[in-house]
This record gives structure tokens, sequence and C-alpha cells, in this order.
């Protein structure tokens, strides 16, 4: 894990991490951090030498604010699970629908 640094260069105002990579606006996740931005090497985390770091966003000012944020995204995640099954279960119907109406057709060919 990388230490906030300053490692970079900066090229046609984009900044460019020392391993040569173009910096990139992120969002943390932790715990600790829910949602505040950084700019982080795009190989931010991996086993990169130069993986650059730098807080966009400043700490919140009480911690209860970081368990709220954790809260708010924990449920937008549920929401998100909930949201993807139930677009399965359209697609899913839609397909047996197709599938009906081809069958059907086809009894009407033969
Ligand atoms: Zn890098």
């Amino acid at each position: 894990m990388a230490m906030e640094n300053d490692a970079a260069t900066h090229i046609n105002e984009q900044t460019m991490c020392l391993c040569g990579r173009i910096v990139e606006m992120r969002t943390s996740l932790t715990e600790n951090n829910p949602g505040r931005r950084f700019l982080g090497c795009s190989f931010y985390g991996r086993s990169d030498a130069y993986d650059y770091f730098k807080w966009v966003d400043p700490p919140l000012l009480h911690p209860r604010y970081n368990s709220v944020i954790n809260e708010l995204l924990r449920n937008a995640n549920r929401e998100a699970v909930l949201e993807n099954k139930w677009q399965r279960r359209v697609l899913y119907h839609r397909i047996v629908l197709a599938l009906l109406v081809l069958v059907v057709f086809v009894q009407f060919l033969l």
C-alpha cells in the first residue's frame, strides 16, 4: 500500500504517475474514508512501486459521518443487487415469451 505522496510529473495538465500511467480521480470505498475522492494511479493498489496517491476531498469532520455514509453505501449496494435480480427476471420472462411466440409461429408454418 502506498503512502500519501506527490511523486508525479505533469504533462499537458494531466498528472502522470512516475510509473508512466495517467492519474485518475477515484472514490474510496473503505470503511474509514467512504466516498472520499482521491487521485490515484490507474494501477493503484496493485504491485506498483510508484503508486501515486493524493486525497482530493478533505477528511470528514466527524466519525459519525463515516458510519452514515457507510450505511448509505451498503443500502445502495443492496438496492443494486435487487435491481440486478429484477432485471434478470425480466430478461428471463422475455426470453420465455419469445420462445413461446416462436413455437406458436412454427406450429402455423407446419
Ligand atoms: Zn503508477
